[in-house]
């Protein structure tokens, strides 16, 4: 294959993936001319191009070397390690994204009383994932015969070809509105970015290397918020103790109030108004909470 100088990401053509994903990437700086086609999709800012396809097809068109890395949900990497074999570079999950979250689980009929994995036996159970569930099946020494479906698995044991199912959960909602129930949970799944195990050592590496440094400043303060207020001198040691987890708060001085400062902390999630109530009992004032929207270590 011949090198490349730009850098390739795949990612969901069209589904529960596509926005979210592209926002994250616009989040890093990445932005892209939209092209009629809506396959490839070219990079303007960074020499960093996006590959638009079914989520199915991600990991094999990385390990074929057509991309250099794919967002894609967890369970459909697992499920590509399981049953590719080992032709092609090994992937590696390099980061969690936090959003597609959904569980892969084993859904029996409602009126099932469901208990331990054994109370499958001989049972066939319906799924997309015949190699998430084998292995499953295995560790738990289950012999169940496999139905493997491309899609509607959940309506298989209404429609008598299976006795249970094997499927994506998130709220469940499906689940309910075809009688079934959640029994076990295979695989608590999210989008991920993945790539091969070794990255390239050419520019795309140092492109990836960049590109991985962004992620984890947009992934870190996602959820982060910073706190500005001031205390005075004698309050300060009330205060710390009451702020919502993080690295050490910075402290500066208040121009013309010697007795004062102005305090500064990185918190890891939400600050309630309960909190801020009571760090401004402990002798805060003039409270801000504000949302981060990048962060460079
Ligand atoms: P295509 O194959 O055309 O790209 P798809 O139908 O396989 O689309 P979606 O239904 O958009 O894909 O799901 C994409 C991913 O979203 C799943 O692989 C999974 O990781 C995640 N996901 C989150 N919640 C759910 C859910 N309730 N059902 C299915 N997938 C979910
Ligand atoms: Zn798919």
């Amino acid at each position: 294959m011949k090198p490349r100088d730009r850098l390739r990401i795949a990612m969901q053509k069209s589904g529960r993936l596509t926005e979210p994903a592209l926002d994250l990437l616009n989040r890093c700086g990445l932005t892209f001319r939209q092209s009629r086609d809506k396959l490839f999709l070219f990079g303007e800012g960074e020499p960093v191009d996006l590959l638009l396809v079914r989520d199915d097809d991600i990991p094999g068109l990385i390990a074929q070397g057509v991309c250099d890395l794919g967002i894609v949900g967890r369970n459909v990497l697992s499920e590509f390690q399981l049953t590719a074999g080992r032709e092609g570079p090994a992937l590696s999950e390099w980061r969690s994204l936090g959003f597609g979250r959904c569980r892969l689980s084993i859904a029996v009929p409602q009126e099932f009383d469901y208990r331990e994995p054994a109370q499958l036996q001989g049972m066939r159970i319906a799924t997309s994932y015949p190699g998430l569930l084998g292995e499953w099946l295995r560790t738990n020494g289950v012999d169940a015969g496999v139905v493997t479906l491309a899609g509607s698995v959940e309506i298989a044991p209404r429609l008598g070809t299976a006795d249970a199912i094997c499927d994506l959960v998130q709220s469940g909602g499906t689940l309910v509105a075809n009688q079934l129930r959640e029994a076990d949970v295979l695989l608590e799944s999210e989008a991920v970015l993945t790539g091969p195990e070794a990255l390239p050592t050419d520019e795309r590496g140092d492109m990836i290397d960049l590109l991985l440094k962004r992620l984890d400043g947009v992934i870190q303060v996602r959820e982060s918020r910073l706190l500005l207020l001031q205390t005075s001198r004698s309050a300060l040691d009330a205060v710390i103790r009451l702020l919502p987890g993080g690295p050490q708060p910075t402290l500066l001085p208040v121009a013309g109030q010697p007795d004062q400062l102005m305090l500064q902390a990185l918190c890891a999630g939400e600050v309630s108004w309960r909190q801020l109530e009571e760090i401004k009992k402990a002798g805060a004032r003039e409270m801000f909470v504000l949302p981060v929207e990048k962060m460079l270590a």
